[in-house]
């Protein structure tokens, strides 16, 4: 019986949409994860250039400290000479002295450096802290999403094996291989319905005012009758 062939097509295409939306909720699910996965990569990058700024300012310091260090040992070895009582000459003394004086300034003004070097630490280490926090929180946020995703897929991928199970039940009773053909180049084409159920004068597939004797063949002769417009295949509804 052909009629019998469409009523199993329609079967068919319900079980098919049904694919279509498990698969379409399949491919979004990635999408669930995606912006995290950017915060998380653009937190990560930024964490490893301030650590980066850090280990140079930690160099700089260490080389400012060996600078004073080098500047007082200078000091110091002219102030023994200095109060060593080993010089007698005034004007050699003065000179001493204004020498101490230079290293003095020098060592001063290294001094500010450090301190500069050290604030800047300081701040770095805070805006390291801070996005170490936040890299935690969204890590964890990104678990949990994670894990969401993961059994929204089970979900889904135990939904598709029971349809796909129904659909090869439905597929063992379609004889006519022509009419299967036809079918699925026709929802392919049509994203979706190739056979509609007409239970009133419009074609649901394209909203198109069937011609009364269309209606007619459908309705009183139980014809099957391809839509003149997006033609898709139209049957009566019961
Ligand atoms: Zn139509």
């Amino acid at each position: 019986m052909i009629e019998e062939q469409y009523d199993i097509l329609i079967e068919l295409q319900k079980i098919d949409i049904d694919i279509d939306k498990e698969e379409k909720k399949k491919r979004s699910l990635p999408l669930m994860i995606e912006g995290i996965t950017k915060e998380i990569q653009g937190l990560k990058g930024s964490l490893k250039n301030k650590n980066e700024d850090y280990k140079n300012l930690q160099i700089k310091l260490k080389r400012k400290e060996l600078d004073l260090a080098e500047k007082s040992n200078k000091i110091n070895k002219h102030q023994e000479d200095l109060y060593g009582g080993k010089i007698s000459d005034i004007k050699e003394l003065k000179q001493i002295q204004k020498v101490i004086a230079n290293y003095q300034e020098e060592k001063d003004s290294i001094e500010e450096d450090v301190l500069d070097l050290m604030e800047e630490m300081e701040d770095l280490d805070k805006s390291i802290g801070h996005l170490d926090e936040d890299l935690k929180v969204k890590e964890e946020e990104f678990k949990k999403r994670k894990e969401e995703v993961d059994l929204a897929r089970l979900a889904i991928e135990k939904n598709m094996s029971s349809l796909n199970i129904k659909k090869e039940e439905i597929l063992s009773k379609i004889t006519d291989n022509r009419l299967l053909k036809e079918y699925e180049l026709l929802r392919k084409e049509k994203g979706g319905k190739a056979i509609m159920e007409v239970d009133g004068s419009i074609c649901p597939g394209c909203y198109l005012d069937l011609p009364s004797d269309v209606i007619y063949q459908l309705k009183k002769n139980r014809k099957i009758i391809i839509c003149p417009n997006c033609s898709r295949i139209l049957i009566w509804k019961d």
